[in-house]
């Protein structure tokens, strides 16, 4: 067990709550998320509508982002009269004998008649559990406003993709006496027992858990014995939620070990494995064509037609150089008027990928 004290946020609530086994991690506690990138501007959007008290005017050209900032302003409207006095991703944090717990909620507002925590989601709603993460930020927020005993505390979920806010109602008594057993049961740790589960996915001490040698060797058994005992549709269908929990646990670690290695046969070179077996690094090479010193020569062997079959343009990087070359403020506007004009030549499609996730609702039955 480490001496300092963890700081744990309350973003990892919901593993703490199930394992205790992050308690012996050297680290800060985070999570992050599956769908970060686009979370954290759905989430800046959100904030500076709030904060403005009106929608920002910013045009998204991706729509997905799009999607999820429509959402996030219906949200809002459809509770901003109960938030009377909204604050904004506050930083707070409260020292626990055990550990110090810090968060961000997205918004909270505290007033005599109620405490109201609101936490954005853009990810799925495959029967997250978010409970214990608002739990704890409204009991930062109590514990640092000890002079105001508001009458409720109104926890609540905007679900984004599904367009649906979860709440659930509690007293303050009740926060603090969650807060009090979660306390109890870290303080109470042996430092030797885990419980793995589907959470371990999420688990920021996943890399150096005792535990997960044995989550492995399930993770494998169960998987072998699909091989020895086929099975239909019908009779996995059940099963899949912790299955598929499984797979993704074993695809991390496979992720995880490939850079270790990696990383070792760069630091200490090839690695002899006895029997005549040696491990190195090996040099592929391809050759890059640098465009700005080969383009005469496209030019003078390819017309436009032929040389644009054999160009691609990266989205990221258009829109990067162009906001490079922005006056302060419009790169925003500047951005969605080159995709605005790409559009309207027909210069963008869309391909749709195929990928797996969990999601609360059947899709449409595709016609036979
Ligand atoms: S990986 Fe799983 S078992 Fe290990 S500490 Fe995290 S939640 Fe607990």
């Amino acid at each position: 067990m480490p001496d300092t004290k963890l700081t744990i946020r309350c973003s990892a609530l919901p593993i703490l709550d199930k394992c205790m086994g992050m308690l012996g991690a050297e680290m800060t506690i985070d999570q992050s998320s599956e769908v970060a990138e686009i979370g954290t501007e759905v989430h800046a959007y959100a904030a500076r509508m709030i904060r403005e008290g009106q929608a920002p005017d910013t045009m998204f050209m991706d729509p997905e982002i799009g999607f999820l900032v429509n959402a996030a302003r219906q949200a809002w409207e459809s509770i901003r009269s109960d938030y009377t006095d909204p604050q904004v991703e506050q930083h707070i944090s409260f020292d626990l004998p055990k550990f110090l717990l810090s968060g961000h909620p997205d918004l909270y507002s505290l007033s005599a008649s109620a405490l109201r925590v609101l936490d954005f989601k853009s990810g799925y709603n495959a029967a997250a559990e978010v409970l214990p993460q608002l739990l704890g930020y409204a009991y930062l927020v109590l514990a640092n406003h000890q002079e105001v005993r508001p009458g409720t505390v109104c926890l609540q979920v905007a679900w984004l993709r599904d367009r649906d806010i979860q709440d659930w109602t509690f007293s303050v008594a009740q926060v603090r006496e969650w807060m009090r057993d979660l306390h109890k049961r870290a303080a109470g740790w042996n430092g030797r027992d885990f419980t793995a589960g589907e959470h371990c996915r999420y688990c920021p001490r996943f890399h150096d858990c005792p535990a997960r040698s044995q989550l492995a060797r399930s993770a494998v058994v169960d998987l072998m014995a699909l091989d020895s005992a086929p099975k239909t549709r019908g009779e996995l269908a059940p099963r899949m939620p912790d299955l598929y929990a499984k797979v993704q646990l074993l695809e991390r670690l496979i992720a995880a070990f490939r850079d270790w290695l990696r990383e070792d046969l760069t630091k200490h070179g090839s690695m002899d494995c006895g029997g005549g077996k040696i491990l190195q690094l090996g040099t592929r090479e391809r050759a890059i064509l640098d465009v700005r010193r080969g383009w005469k020569i496209f030019r003078g062997a390819l017309d436009d037609d032929e040389l644009a079959d054999c160009l691609s343009i990266s989205k990221t990087a258009l829109l990067n150089a162009v906001a490079a070359k922005s006056m302060p403020r419009m790169k925003a506007k500047d951005k969605a008027a080159i995709m605005l004009a790409l559009e309207e030549a027909g210069a963008v499609t869309l391909r749709h990928e195929r990928f797996i996730q969990w999601t609360g609702e059947k899709p449409e039955e595709k016609e036979a």
